[in-house]
Protein backbone atom coordinates (compact mmCIF):
# COMPACT_ATOMS: atom_id res chain seq x y z
CA UNK A 1 0.00 0.00 0.00
CA UNK A 2 1.63 2.93 -1.03
CA UNK A 3 1.45 6.63 0.68
CA UNK A 4 -0.75 9.28 -0.93
CA UNK A 5 -0.45 13.07 -0.87
CA UNK A 6 -3.89 14.50 -0.88
CA UNK A 7 -5.46 18.24 -1.00
CA UNK A 8 -2.85 20.17 1.83
CA UNK A 9 -0.35 19.97 -0.45
CA UNK A 10 -1.87 22.21 -3.43
CA UNK A 11 -0.26 25.40 -3.22
CA UNK A 12 2.03 24.74 -0.74
CA UNK A 13 4.53 22.05 -2.23
CA UNK A 14 8.00 22.99 0.35
CA UNK A 15 9.32 19.26 -0.96
CA UNK A 16 10.34 18.79 2.57
CA UNK A 17 9.29 14.91 2.17
CA UNK A 18 11.34 14.87 -1.52
CA UNK A 19 14.30 15.33 0.85
CA UNK A 20 14.04 12.37 3.30
CA UNK A 21 12.16 9.45 0.78
CA UNK A 22 15.17 7.03 0.37
CA UNK A 23 13.66 5.92 -3.37
CA UNK A 24 12.83 9.10 -4.57
CA UNK A 25 9.43 8.53 -5.80
CA UNK A 26 8.05 11.54 -5.12
CA UNK A 27 7.38 14.07 -8.14
CA UNK A 28 6.55 17.20 -8.64
CA UNK A 29 3.24 18.29 -10.79
CA UNK A 30 1.74 21.50 -11.39
CA UNK A 31 -0.39 22.22 -8.08
CA UNK A 32 0.92 19.45 -6.36
CA UNK A 33 3.25 16.65 -5.57
CA UNK A 34 2.51 13.09 -6.03
CA UNK A 35 3.76 9.82 -5.17
CA UNK A 36 4.42 7.06 -7.81
CA UNK A 37 2.15 4.01 -6.36
CA UNK A 38 4.59 1.70 -7.58
CA UNK A 39 7.90 2.92 -6.16
CA UNK A 40 6.48 4.10 -3.16
CA UNK A 41 8.36 1.26 -0.57
CA UNK A 42 5.59 2.28 2.28
CA UNK A 43 8.62 3.72 4.53
CA UNK A 44 6.30 6.15 5.95
CA UNK A 45 9.83 9.11 6.18
CA UNK A 46 7.66 11.16 4.02
CA UNK A 47 4.58 11.79 6.50
CA UNK A 48 5.65 12.97 9.73
CA UNK A 49 7.59 15.81 7.38
CA UNK A 50 4.84 17.46 5.35
CA UNK A 51 3.94 20.27 7.64
CA UNK A 52 0.41 20.16 6.29
CA UNK A 53 -0.36 16.60 6.88
CA UNK A 54 -0.89 16.22 3.49
CA UNK A 55 0.91 12.55 3.50
CA UNK A 56 -1.34 9.37 4.27
CA UNK A 57 -0.65 5.40 3.57
CA UNK A 58 -3.22 4.69 1.22
CA UNK A 59 -5.41 2.62 4.05
CA UNK A 60 -5.53 5.63 6.20
CA UNK A 61 -6.60 8.41 3.59
CA UNK A 62 -9.79 10.20 4.77
CA UNK A 63 -13.20 9.39 3.04
CA UNK A 64 -13.29 13.30 1.76
CA UNK A 65 -9.96 12.95 0.39
CA UNK A 66 -10.07 9.28 -1.26
CA UNK A 67 -10.30 10.58 -4.88
CA UNK A 68 -6.55 11.67 -4.50
CA UNK A 69 -5.94 7.80 -4.36
CA UNK A 70 -6.51 7.36 -7.81
CA UNK A 71 -5.50 10.56 -8.43
CA UNK A 72 -1.61 9.71 -7.40
CA UNK A 73 -1.89 6.68 -9.92
CA UNK A 74 -3.63 8.55 -12.74
CA UNK A 75 -1.26 11.49 -12.77
CA UNK A 76 1.58 9.18 -13.98
CA UNK A 77 -0.42 8.17 -16.97
CA UNK A 78 -1.42 11.61 -18.27
CA UNK A 79 -0.15 13.35 -21.37
CA UNK A 80 2.13 15.79 -18.95
CA UNK A 81 3.26 13.31 -15.83
CA UNK A 82 4.99 15.05 -12.83
CA UNK A 83 8.56 15.15 -12.96
CA UNK A 84 11.74 15.50 -10.76
CA UNK A 85 10.99 18.12 -7.79
CA UNK A 86 13.54 20.97 -8.88
CA UNK A 87 14.84 23.01 -6.32
S1 LIG B 1 6.57 6.23 2.16
FE1 LIG B 1 8.80 6.24 1.91
S2 LIG B 1 9.11 5.52 -0.17
FE2 LIG B 1 6.98 6.12 -0.03
S3 LIG B 1 6.94 8.22 -0.72
FE3 LIG B 1 7.16 8.27 1.50
S4 LIG B 1 9.35 8.40 1.86
FE4 LIG B 1 9.07 7.75 -0.26
S1 LIG C 1 5.92 18.00 2.46
FE1 LIG C 1 3.67 18.00 2.20
S2 LIG C 1 3.17 20.04 1.39
FE2 LIG C 1 5.37 19.73 1.17
S3 LIG C 1 5.57 18.94 -0.92
FE3 LIG C 1 5.48 17.17 0.43
S4 LIG C 1 3.32 16.64 0.48
FE4 LIG C 1 3.44 18.68 -0.35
Amino acid sequence: MPYVITEACIGVKDKSCVDVCPVDCIYEGENQLFIHPDECIDCGACEPECPVTAIFPEEDVPANLQSYVQLNRSAFKGENPPKRPTR
